[in-house]
């Protein structure tokens, strides 16, 4: 019955508020910083990713705002009430784990409902919202079956169904498709945006995976470290990061540092361009520059066949290595090979200047 003590408690406080509001955040193991000057504003119904390498931190903080863990400093507000120090069933939060943790010896069903078992509701309207929340995830056909009758698809499916079936506020998912293979995953990418939007709920994605975060998320938190390295729209972390450090781990980039720079934009600063804003054509073409792009002689060292194009590795006179891709455009054979030499141009507008060093 406390369970359900909580959700009223915050539901009557304010509907502006943020559903997860995280200030001065920080967890220590002995010597270890975990997390370090997190600071957070996550909004009601947001679809909202934690993106980093392993050890970044990112579970760390899942399991601060699920109570998992107790903060060392700071604290976590859900829809406007502090629950720094509540434990795990007064918030009203829901997690998804990676390896899914089905109970093996209960049907399909009965894993879904043992939530609102826990919560005291009856079998019967028990076994009704459970069977609900297995069509939601479009499995209302299993009940009856095992989770070790089920694909590894189905079971993330059912770990879903688990979690909606609360129908918590917020739900907390850690790496929740890293199991899969890529075809299942990109599946399962598009129901998990179709299912976040349908139901309203507040999702809070953890991934190492650059790519499902730009293709979920409504706003990306780019962990290093412990902390947060930049905080933004996908487009925005994409096209504007702000560090070394994020544009090289969300996608692939060019970085060029200060001194690279100075030589050939004129800026004494880091500065980056996507490979796909460089412009490549064959020989070195005798034409200027514009005044509003950058054009610089090179020889290609690689070309890489990506199947929708080419990754072209290559290094200018003055010994600059780039990165370029180009779309497949399908005229016959647009490839540059090994040892050509080409042109290469793009433009001033596309070079993204590193603020916050790295
Ligand atoms: P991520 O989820 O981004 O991979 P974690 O939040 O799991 O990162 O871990 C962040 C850091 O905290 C890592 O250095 C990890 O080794 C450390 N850490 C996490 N949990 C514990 C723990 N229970 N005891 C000691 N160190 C921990
Ligand atoms: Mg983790």
């Amino acid at each position: 019955m406390s369970l359900s003590t909580s959700a009223p408690a915050q539901a009557a406080v304010v509907d502006r508020a943020p559903a997860i509001s995280i200030r001065g955040l920080r967890k220590t193991y002995g010597d270890v910083v975990a997390v370090d000057h997190v600071d957070l504003d996550i909004a009601d119904g947001e679809f909202f990713s934690m993106l980093g390498p392993s050890g970044s931190g990112k579970t760390t903080v899942l399991r601060l705002i699920a109570g998992f863990e107790q903060a060392t400093a700071g604290s976590v507000t859900l829809g406007g009430v502090d629950v720094t120090r509540a434990a795990p069933f007064e918030r009203d939060v829901h997690t998804v784990f990676q390896d899914y943790a089905l109970f093996p010896h209960m049907s399909v069903l009965d894993n879904v409902g043992y939530g609102l078992r826990v919560r005291g509701m009856k079998k019967a309207e028990r076994r009704e919202r459970a069977q609900q929340a297995l069509d939601t995830v479009r499995l209302g056909h299993l009940g009856a079956r095992r989770p070790a009758q089920l694909s590894g698809g189905q079971r993330q499916r059912v770990a879903l169904a688990r979690a909606i079936v609360l129908q918590p506020r917020v739900l907390l998912l850690d790496e929740p498709l890293g199991a899969l293979d890529l075809k299942l995953r990109e599946q399962m990418q598009v129901e998990l945006k179709q299912l976040q939007r349908e139901l309203g709920i507040t999702f809070v994605f953890v991934t190492h995976d650059q790519e499902e975060a730009l293709t979920l998320s409504d706003r990306i938190a780019v962990f290093d470290a412990g902390s947060i390295q930049q905080l933004g729209t996908p487009r925005e972390i994409y096209e504007n990061p702000t560090s070394a450090y994020v544009a090289g781990f969300v996608g692939t980039t060019n970085l060029f540092d200060a001194a690279t720079s100075q030589r050939l934009l004129g800026v004494a600063a880091e500065h980056a361009v996507r490979p796909e804003r460089l412009r490549l054509s064959p020989g070195t073409d005798t034409e200027p520059a514009r005044p509003d792009e950058v054009r610089l002689d090179a020889v290609v060292v690689e070309t890489i066949y990506l199947g929708t194009g080419n990754r072209v590795h290559l290094r200018t006179s003055d010994g600059v290595e780039l990165v370029a891709l180009e779309q497949s455009t399908g005229s016959l054979d647009t490839r540059e090979h090994r040892g050509d030499d080409v042109t290469v141009r793009f433009a001033r507008a596309d070079v993204v200047p590193l603020t916050s060093g790295s």
